[in-house]
């Protein structure tokens, strides 16, 4: 199959929504916006052999790539309504190619996203979404709002995806009943889409803990001018990390709750006076919504363990880079 062809069958479609003017199949896509709305636009790339090994399904390599854009618009407080997929792929192979756009198209689906561009290149394999979301005019949550006496909040339960990896690698064992349901926090993530349109208006800053808590964390802190001082026994995390962390290996499960990566959960802050307003919002979205720690003046992230003390050193959050 020819790249035109490929293009025709996979992602060739009519636009649904009347604000696509000029959907696929035009040199670029035509989008009105709505009175009154901003628009949220956010890229992320996955690439083979850093973010996901060969050989991975490719129905859930589909679902992830578009649910990890999905999640920084969470984090923006943007309802997502378009995405744009660029591929690099090794070959054209179509079974391939219709098994990611299922993985793709049913979460697209489920959030109403409409796909409206994008680009199709042989290459290493590389998948590279563009979202677009709407919030309304200055609503969207920055990571640059939390003040001292906010309450930092994570959503879900945080590391279980660091520890499906570590599980994997051999670094250490749990409960064998429990492995299939980490590595689907790893394989795939829901983003907090529900959530993070509720939290406007409510949460101070927020973002996706996609590279890890601490290091996170940190970028809210930096954008706000703001420190922090979280409890890391008050962190949400599930049965197999808690129990981890009481063991031998606390070091692994330390490392997976505040460094982990691809939780995809929403940190967030907010005023004290959110707090009934947040356990209601917890209750209606039955989604755990836990306050681990609170902002203050003094810039820095200081966590506390179980007895109060202060962890000497912090798990390093993943840096492409570093
Ligand atoms: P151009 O050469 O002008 O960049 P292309 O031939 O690459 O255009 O693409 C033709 C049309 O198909 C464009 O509208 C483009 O947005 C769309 N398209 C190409 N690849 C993809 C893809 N992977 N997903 C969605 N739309 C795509
Ligand atoms: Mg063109």
């Amino acid at each position: 199959m020819n790249e035109f062809e490929l293009i025709e069958r996979h992602f060739r479609r009519s636009p649904r929504s009347a604000d696509v003017r000029v959907g696929i199949g035009d040199d670029g896509a035509v989008i009105a916006p709505r009175a009154g709305m901003d628009y949220a636009i956010s890229v992320d790339m996955l690439v083979e052999g850093r973010h996901f090994v060969a050989g991975t399904d490719p129905a859930l390599l589909g679902h992830k790539t578009l649910a990890v854009n999905l999640s920084d618009l969470a984090a923006m407080g943007a309802q997502p309504r378009f995405a744009l997929l660029a591929g690099a792929l090794p070959s054209s192979d179509p079974q391939w190619l219709a098994a990611f756009m299922r993985g793709f198209d049913a979460l697209a689906a489920r959030y109403e996203v409409e796909l409206i561009g994008g680009d199709t290149t042989s290459g290493p394999r590389n998948l590279c979404v563009t979202v677009i979301g709407e919030v309304p005019a200055g609503a969207a949550i920055t990571r640059a709002g939390a003040r001292a006496g906010d309450v930092v909040y994570v959503s879900g339960t945080l590391g279980d995806a660091a520890l499906a990896l570590a599980v994997a690698d051999g670094r250490v064992e749990v409960d064998r009943a429990l492995v299939s349901a980490l590595q689907r926090r790893l394989d795939a993530p829901d983003p907090r889409v529900a959530l993070g349109v509720a939290l406007r208006g409510t949460a101070s800053a927020a973002l996706d803990v996609s590279d890890g808590l601490a290091g996170d964390l940190a970028h809210i802190l930096d954008a706000s001018h703001a420190g922090a001082t979280i409890d890391a026994a008050a962190i949400p995390c599930g049965d197999a990390l808690r129990a981890l962390l009481r063991g031998p290996r606390r070091d692994v499960a330390l490392q997976a709750l505040l460094a982990g990566g691809d939780d995809y959960e929403l940190c967030f802050t907010a005023s004290p006076a959110m707090r009934e307003r947040i356990a209601a919002l917890a209750q209606q979205l039955s989604l755990a919504l836990t306050p681990i720690g609170t902002i203050s003046e003094e810039p820095g992230l200081v966590v506390r363990d179980e007895d109060g003390r202060r962890l000497p050193l912090l798990p390093r959050a993943f840096d492409h880079f570093a």
